[in-house]
């Protein structure tokens, strides 16, 4: 495309004389444009797939869709010809704020790769007006702001299609809105986003509190509002609900325009449920085929071969329950259709845990997915081992063959090619570009382990990345650090089992070994990046303990040239790109048999980080692929933590009083320095909770976890062989990309 040309037609102006802004709006008009050429009609194909998630956490969308359309560089040289920066221009996108986590990310990366694959495949999603929330540190604690990230010009589409959704007692008006999603060289599809048309921003109160009860206002304003209170747990039920109501129509409309009989269902649609929360998609189908004619034996055998439902957790407060009152005030449509659905399961089957409804009369939405769905899949082997041998081993013996295993993925279009072009122009100089499409191309670099020159660009583009994300740090908050020290990086959402207390314990030893004069051969910048979700008191409470380490070592001369913390401020898809490919040692400590697998993990090995990690999630993969000698595996494995947890042996109040170092530890987070600094009733509650539950088992493993985390920081020494090692994780991380994930579902599951 001809740059010059296009900002001439819409501004009549020049490259050099437009704003970073204009630049940026000509570009998402010609890109749009150029993906729009890259659909496919859909009546060329009979069969298509219907992702559905609450969350798409895709990132910006600019440069990438360059990059998948083949035209980044040449843009990006254009504008380098004329005095600009395309990172200049980047910037003025915000970035959609469609999701928390790893979960959202998933989905994101999956429809990359069936678009680049080729597969005739749309997302299905809400449109967040302010996301999930923009966090601030104020006063070393996290605040939520609301994170609007809609412009008058953005990437979605708006389109003709209305949806009436009931609820009871009213019902709203349904818009739906298109994002283009195109794959490398490959055609384009979409992620279709709900929205209510009554949305109103101005119900948001300071931070981002707004009446929980006014549901013609505030559906599509935030995901996940808080449910820790009843109003919130209602508003999700009206946001899954909305979702999987518009989605219905949809897929129903677009089948019936193919031609499809209603009996024929599974011929022409596959539905992916995205972990529980579109789960109500498997009542509603059901109830709009009954009402379409069809009897309820059939509806139930029909929608039951179009879903498939993939489970992202084994934590039990995280599998979701709807308690029947609750359906019965907000989507009394579809509560006929579960009890129908429960009541069939009791007659066929005793064991009341297999039940749909509890005898508390709540509504397990798992159990609904994996009775009504023709696979079940974990996301990491693992992952799905876990799920067949204990946590749904009652449903695994009624549907063996419905368990399947699909070990998650990332692309490495947005993961490698635009956020390490330095690195992705190295291997495409080593071996040739077929790697992009084919990732386990990556392989041949194994060839070049002993090669010199090559084992030193490595270090060199690992040095200059992380030499720009000092700038980066320093520009956006203020940090300074050096890239002259171990990076060390901690990136994920907050969650105890995640075990960040972990990492700050060893923070806190590390520093009193500091103060006694005992100092790293290396310097360290330890680096924290994570949301906590608003009403979970014990993730802010580590979150306040964190930024107040960091205000303490950071401004301690005597220690601040060894060890300096950095946490970083909003945490998402472009901040994650920046860091993952700085980053020496990659943090993937969650307690064994928590993590279903974990993509963090993936993204940093493709970019030459070392694991430092226990064996849970695809860390057990990654290590049986890069072998003993390129990763550090610490810890307790599962089948000790499952059986710690079923023996309820575990008691940390003694385990801390036998273990000194540890108790030191944990007594500095209210120790003096600490309570200079921080707050006193946060940082005692966080010691109380360490001391009382541990839950998620810090202790037994924080010894393991330093001598481990001083090996690596040993063997960092001898560069050449710790370049050796980033050398053989990203040539065995060609496994991890999306699109085998991608292709595994294809062929074992959607058959499209
Ligand atoms: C990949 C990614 C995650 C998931 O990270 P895990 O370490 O697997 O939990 C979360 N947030 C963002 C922004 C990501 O890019």
């Amino acid at each position: 495309m001809n740059l010059e040309e296009c900002l001439h037609n819409k501004y009549s102006k020049s490259i050099k004389d437009c704003t970073d802004r204009e630049i940026y709006l000509a570009l998402l008009e010609e890109v749009q444009r150029l993906s729009e050429q890259k659909r496919i009609p859909d009546s060329s194909a009979k069969k298509k797939l219907y992702y559905f998630s609450a969350e798409f956490l895709i990132g910006k969308l600019l440069s990438n869709n360059m990059i998948n359309l083949g035209i980044y560089s040449d843009v990006k040289r254009q504008l380098e010809k004329n005095g600009r920066s395309i990172a200049a221009i980047e910037e003025c996108e915000p970035e959609p704020s469609l999701g928390n986590g790893g979960l959202g990310r998933l989905a994101a990366c999956f429809l990359d790769s069936i678009a680049t694959l080729g597969l005739n495949g749309d997302g299905i999603g809400l449109n967040y007006h302010c996301g999930l929330f923009r966090q601030k540190f104020k006063e070393h604690k996290q605040s939520e702001q609301p994170d609007k990230w809609i412009e008058s010009e953005s990437w979605l589409i708006k389109t003709n299609r209305k949806t009436k959704v009931d609820f009871k007692g009213f019902s709203v008006s349904a818009s739906m809105y298109d994002i283009n999603i195109t794959g490398y060289c490959g055609r384009t599809n979409r992620l279709h986003l709900f929205d209510i048309e009554s949305v109103n921003e101005e119900i948001i109160e300071d931070g981002i509190s707004f009446d929980k009860t006014d549901i013609e206002k505030n559906l599509t304003l935030f995901l996940y509002p808080d449910d820790s209170d009843e109003e919130g747990r209602l508003l999700r039920i009206y946001q899954q609900y909305f979702m999987v109501c518009c989605g219905a129509e949809l897929i129903l409309d677009e089948c019936m325009k193919k031609g499809c009989r209603l009996y024929d269902l599974p011929d022409y649609a596959v539905i992916q449920i995205n972990d529980t929360h579109p789960t109500m998609i498997i009542p509603e189908l059901i109830r709009r085929l009954c009402e379409m004619g069809i009897d309820m034996d059939d509806a139930i055998e029909i929608v039951s071969r179009t879903c498939a439902y993939t489970n992202h957790t084994i934590l039990a407060e995280a599998l979701e329950k709807w308690d029947i009152e609750s359906l019965k005030k907000t989507v009394p449509g579809i509560l006929p259709v579960i009890e129908v659905l429960d009541d069939r399961i009791r007659r066929k089957y005793s064991d009341e845990k297999v039940y749909i409804i509890d005898g508390d009369d709540c509504v397990h939405m798992a159990n609904i997915d994996i009775h009504c769905s023709f696979k079940v899949n974990g996301v990491a082997e693992l992952h799905t081992d876990i799920l067949k041998e204990t946590e749904l081993n009652r449903f695994y013996k009624l549907y063996p063959e419905k368990f399947t295993n699909k070990t998650n993925g990332i692309t490495f279009r947005r993961w490698l090619m635009y956020a390490n072009p330095q690195l992705s122009d190295l291997i495409t100089s080593l071996i040739g570009d077929s790697w992009k499409k084919e990732a386990e191309e990556l392989r041949k670099l194994e060839q070049f382990r002993n090669d010199e020159n090559v084992l030193k660009r490595l270090l060199e583009i690992k040095y200059s990345c992380k030499k720009e994300l000092c700038g980066f740090l320093n520009k956006t908050q203020d940090s300074v650090i050096s890239p002259d020290t171990i990076f060390d990086i901690q990136i994920k959402r907050l969650h105890e089992y995640k075990r960040q207390q972990m990492n700050a314990l060893y923070v806190i030893r590390k520093y009193l070994e500091i103060k006694s004069g005992k100092k790293p051969e290396i310097p360290i910048t330890v680096i924290f990046g994570a949301k906590a979700a608003p009403a979970y008191v014990t993730a802010k409470d580590i979150i306040h303990l964190i930024l107040c380490l960091q205000e303490l070592i950071n401004s301690d001369s005597e220690v601040n040239r060894y060890l300096r913390i950095v946490m970083v401020e909003n945490y998402n898809v472009t901040k994650a790109e920046k860091l993952i490919p700085a980053c020496d040692i990659s943090e993937q400590i969650s307690l064994a048999s928590k993590e279903a697998s974990g993509t963090g993990n993936m993204k940093f090995m493709l970019n030459g980080a070392v694991t430092l990690g226990t064996e849970d999630g695809a860390n057990v993969e990654i290590h049986r692929l890069v072998g003993d000698d390129n990763i550090y595996i610490f810890g307790d494995n599962s089948d000790t933590v499952v059986k710690r947890y079923e023996e309820g042996s575990y008691n940390p109040r003694e385990y801390c009083e036998k273990n000194p170092a540890i108790k030191k530890a944990v007594d500095f987070i209210t120790g003096s320095e600490m309570l200079e600094i921080g707050d006193k009733k946060s940082l005692e509650r966080l010691k109380n909770e360490l001391l009382k539950k541990d839950w998620f088992m810090t202790f037994p493993d924080f010894e393991d976890y330093c001598k481990t985390r001083e090996r690596a920081y040993s063997d960092y020494r001898d560069r050449m062989s710790w370049a050796k090692k980033m050398l053989v994780n990203i040539s065995r991380a060609g496994y991890f990309s999306s699109d085998r994930t991608i292709s595994e579902y294809q062929k074992e599951i959607w058959r499209l």
